[in-house]
């Protein structure tokens, strides 16, 4: 029986040093285990090659029985090992960068307080875009642009002609098309690696907290006071930072809300929606063209500071632009106390 053995090892010896495919090694043992077999099948027990290679069947099928559960065992061990392996991989890459992505981003990279670090926090930050309108327009482009992994945007608007003197991400030929999906198309085509996540709905209570959930920031580029104070209700209730903009004519206003940290709600600065008629959206009243471009580039500023931790958020500010006049203020902002809406939740 030894003799077998040893030359099952030599085989297998033979095959290492030569690098042979490991089916032929298998194939060349098969060879060797029916000859070991036919020889003990055919031979009379007293034959003397019989005897020097176990006079038996039974033994070689037993050993057989034994390496083929080993040998199955081990495939097994070796799948789970590379399926976790990959599985481990697969996350990995998600974090790193590709060469073309790492030239794309190389102006945010340069900037010392974004560099390497700071850009793959926003490679791995989600992002919920309230509104794909005036506001939604460059705060979806340059969130795309800059390369915030994922970047979600809520509207159940269409595509109208009178939107293009302002809404940018829009184009002419996308008039009719919701405008959610059109915003995902210009985003998808200025940056690929960007995952847009389209949701075209009005957004309300009963999907509001699922939706937000999901994200680690949320901006507010909606255009009416019902849909705001359910966006700032929703990020205190969850804890998750708002970065609210807003425009009307030739002014515009943005703050950031954080809620886990001390500082006010959206609703503690307006605590009561103003009545329709001293309120009138941007349809009644107009807005200058570039106005929502100059705030809703702020907000993604903001939202880079946020997510990178650089330099100085807006949080407990707000900032003022008039464009008439080309002033800008910023004005510091408190909790209110009696706030139904974060008063109770920080004591
Ligand atoms: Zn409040």
């Amino acid at each position: 029986m030894l003799i077998v053995l040893i030359l099952a090892i030599i085989i297998l010896l033979i095959g290492r040093i030569f690098s042979l495919d490991k089916r032929f090694i298998i194939g060349a043992h098969a060879v060797l285990f029916g000859v070991v077999i036919l020889i003990n099948l055919i031979l009379p027990t007293n034959n003397m090659l019989r005897q020097t290679v176990g006079g038996s069947v039974k033994n070689w099928i037993g050993l057989f029985v034994i390496t083929l559960i080993i040998f199955t065992y081990v495939v097994i061990v070796k799948k789970i090992k590379n399926s976790h392996i990959n599985s481990q991989n697969q996350h990995k890459n998600t974090k790193t960068f590709k060469p073309e992505e790492l030239n794309r981003y190389a102006r945010h990279i340069v900037l010392r307080e974004i560099g390497g670090v700071g850009q793959k926090k926003l490679k791995m930050a989600r992002i919920l875009v309230v509104g794909a309108g005036g506001l939604g327009s460059p705060v979806l482009q340059y969130l795309a642009s800059c390369g915030v992994g994922t970047v979600g945007v809520i509207d159940n608007d269409l595509v109208d002609s009178s939107n293009l003197q302002r809404q940018v991400i829009h184009s002419d030929v996308n008039i009719g098309k919701p405008k959610v999906f059109s915003a995902s198309e210009a985003m998808k085509a200025q940056n690929p690696f960007v995952e847009v996540l389209p949701y075209n709905r009005l957004l309300n209570q009963e999907v509001a907290a699922d939706l937000f959930e999901d994200f680690d920031l949320i901006l507010d580029g909606s255009d009416n006071a019902e849909t705001r104070y359910l966006v700032n209700r929703t990020c205190v209730a969850l804890k998750k930072p708002l970065i609210s903009g807003a425009i009307t004519q030739w002014e515009g206003q943005i703050a950031v809300f954080d809620s886990r940290k001390l500082g006010p709600c959206y609703q503690c600065i307006f605590p009561v929606a103003a009545a329709a008629g001293l309120a009138p959206s941007c349809s009644e009243a107009g807005v200058v063209g570039a106005l929502p471009g100059v705030i809703g580039s702020i907000m993604v500023v903001e939202a880079i500071k946020l997510i990178t931790g650089a330099g100085e958020s807006l949080n407990t500010r707000l900032l003022i632009y008039d464009a008439l006049f080309a002033e800008t203020r910023v004005i510091k902002i408190k909790r209110d106390p009696s706030c139904p809406v974060c008063s109770k939740k920080t004591g």
